[in-house]
């Protein structure tokens, strides 16, 4: 079905930053932009001077920068010159500790204030943030705690007994675990350290290749991938804040992301804080009555959310929207999974806006391709290439990739590298990193086309990823987890389309001798799946005696999705032989 554009029409009373985008990307570069940002005093470039510093230092010290609403509406409020003071001391608690740079800090936290202390106040210290998704299961935190090389970790103690404690002995680097409340055995608190350290604390050198944030992402075989960021991006936040998500200094600013996800540190906290706006935290989880209610009693300006969320509020009705004073809101955005139509078009009849995608993943850092204010929406697409950003659909054999310029034509999304937020490794995984790059391209891993005028348009994974409610879902992870059971012998796992939040993480497997496929069973391995992966863990089991095998071995998760979706089995010549 095709849907009519979205015609901008210039109306509001904030002009958009990207006023003329053709112009823009034409005369935009990277280094003429380097402009927008501080620079330390000394010389360097630190992201926790860029977001917090040098606006306490000016005439935005006293303005709120953050507003944590706890889960029962309660907010604090921390200024610029608080959050300051805040991350000069997490810094110095650090140095207490011996933690110094290119040493990896994790969060395993909602979102309470001390994440934004503990974020900005690790960088500040040259050290290396890593959050991690509090909604993680024991195996995940344990993988990531790993390969990170974490040293220090800061959590509730319910998390820490939840998620930690019985791990602790794996994790020999894992020095010090800072708890928000009471410290259990083996923790310290958190408010104790920060108590007794001085707020003044002056950033060491630091070099805009020096790395600051590692982020965690999946692949469809091996462990998790850890992404690692340099303090560099810091202007590809800033930047491509202005553009996709139009923010001025004056905004009230929500972003929804989970702060385990790179979302929800990229414009969770760096990019806002840069353009010195006053950003909302809020501790609660989803409902459609309490986010209305935050958008309108915050009198939120910019909102930028997520499909699943978006296709949430859409089944709780426009009226529900309608009856909330929303006449603040002027921007809403979306990234992380598929943007429907649908929602696009939604957000006209509720909120009286259109709702703009952008494109990006961990790997980039920041948004590559986005809707604008100031150009027109085409329900579905992605949107244009940001300035400073080279897209391209590509195709190749594995060996060398071209670029396809036909109008219309599937291959991979690629970018050409040099974008100050690209990633710079993954993390002890050189060969893979190398894997990336391809005859001057970075390769996406997604399917996309790009119509004549330039607009892409987001067709699928390459891979057998899985996105289920925002979360990149690697299936090996899924795999490995199911066959510790002692009924499982082999499994296969995929995502099964889902109206609501994209795909649910779905596996199909093959039992030991002497185990039978009950409900009791079923339901047995659910629960076993949720212990240990958490919100990852499969939704739906089913059992299936001859799971199909490549000829090298390997469950063939795509022809599973192509019968769960009763589709053609497409190829199968390197099938086993004899399934
Ligand atoms: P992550 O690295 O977890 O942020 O996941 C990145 C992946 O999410 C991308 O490679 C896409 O597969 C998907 N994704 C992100 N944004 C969009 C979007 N606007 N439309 C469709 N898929 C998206």
């Amino acid at each position: 079905m095709g849907w009519e554009p979205i015609r901008k029409r210039h109306t509001g009373a904030v002009r958009p930053n990207l006023a003329d985008y053709p112009r823009s990307r034409a005369e935009f570069s990277w280094d003429s932009a380097r402009r927008q940002l501080a620079g330390l005093p000394g010389g360097g470039l630190n992201i926790a001077h860029e977001a917090v510093d040098r606006h306490a230092a000016g005439p935005l010290r006293d303005k709120v920068a953050l507003r944590c609403r706890d889960r029962g509406g309660h907010a604090t409020e921390l200024t610029y010159d608080d959050l300051r003071r805040a991350t000069n001391r997490f810094a110095n608690v650090l140095r207490s500790l011996g933690i110094g740079k290119g040493d990896r800090v994790a969060t395993l936290l909602g979102r309470v204030p001390e994440l934004y202390v503990t974020a900005i106040g690790t960088v500040k210290n040259t050290s290396v943030y890593a959050p991690l998704f509090s909604a993680f299961g024991p195996e995940p935190v344990r993988e990531r705690l790993r390969l990170g090389d974490v040293r220090v970790l800061v959590t509730t103690p319910q998390l820490y007994r939840k998620r930690v404690e019985q791990l602790r002995e794996s994790l020999p680097a894992l020095e010090h675990v800072l708890v928000i409340g009471d410290p259990p055995p083996g923790t310290r608190s958190f408010a104790a350290e920060m108590a007794l350290a001085s707020d003044e604390f002056t950033i060491p050198p630091t070099s805009p290749d020096d790395m600051a944030l590692l982020h965690f992402t999946s692949g469809t075989t091996g462990k998790p991938k850890g992404a690692v960021h340099v303090h560099g991006a810091v202007l590809a936040h800033h930047v491509t804040a202005a553009y996709a998500l139009d923010l001025h200094t004056d905004d009230v600013y929500w972003c929804t992301a989970d702060p385990g996800w790179v979302t929800g540190t990229s414009y969770g906290i760096i990019a806002p804080l840069t353009h010195g706006v006053t950003m909302i935290v809020d501790a609660s989880d989803f409902d459609a009555h309490g986010w209305y209610e935050v958008l309108q009693d915050e009198h939120v300006t910019v909102w930028y959310t997520a499909p699943t969320a978006l296709r949430m509020l859409m089944r709780s009705g426009a009226e529900l929207a309608k009856r909330y004073d929303l006449s603040a809101l002027r921007f809403v955005a979306s990234v992380g999974e598929p943007l429907n139509p649908e929602v696009v078009v939604w957000g006209q009849e509720a909120l009286g806006l259109p709702v703009h995608d952008n494109w990006w993943q961990t790997e980039t850092g920041a948004i590559m391709i986005s809707n604008y204010a100031a150009e027109d929406i085409r329900p579905g697409s992605m949107g244009l290439p940001m300035p400073g950003v080279e897209a391209g659909i590509v195709m190749g054999d594995g060996e060398r990739v071209v670029e396809v310029t036909d109008p219309e034509a599937v291959g991979e999304l690629a970018l050409r590298p040099g974008w100050p937020s690209m990633f710079r490794g993954y993390l002890h995984d050189d060969a893979r990193y190398a894997k990336s790059f391809l005859n001057g391209w970075y390769l996406t891993g997604d399917l996309a086309r790009r119509d004549p005028d330039g607009y892409y348009w987001f067709i699928g994974r390459a891979d057998d990823v899985i996105k289920s409610a925002g979360h990149l879902v690697g299936p090996f992870e899924v795999e490995s987890a199911l066959m510790e059971h002692p009924a499982v012998a082999e499994s296969g796992v995929i995502g099964k389309p889902d109206p609501v939040v994209g795909e649910v993480v779905k596996a199909f497997v093959t039992l030991r001798p002497g185990h039978e496929p009950t409900d009791e069973l079923r339901t047995e391995l659910i629960a076993f799946g949720r212990r240990r992966l958490g919100a990852v863990a499969p939704k739906e089991i089913a059992f299936d005696q001859h799971l199909p095998h490549t000829r090298s071995g390997k469950v063939m998760r795509r022809l599973l999705k192509a019968r769960e979706l009763g589709l053609p089995e497409g190829d199968t010549s390197t099938l086993e032989v004899g399934r």
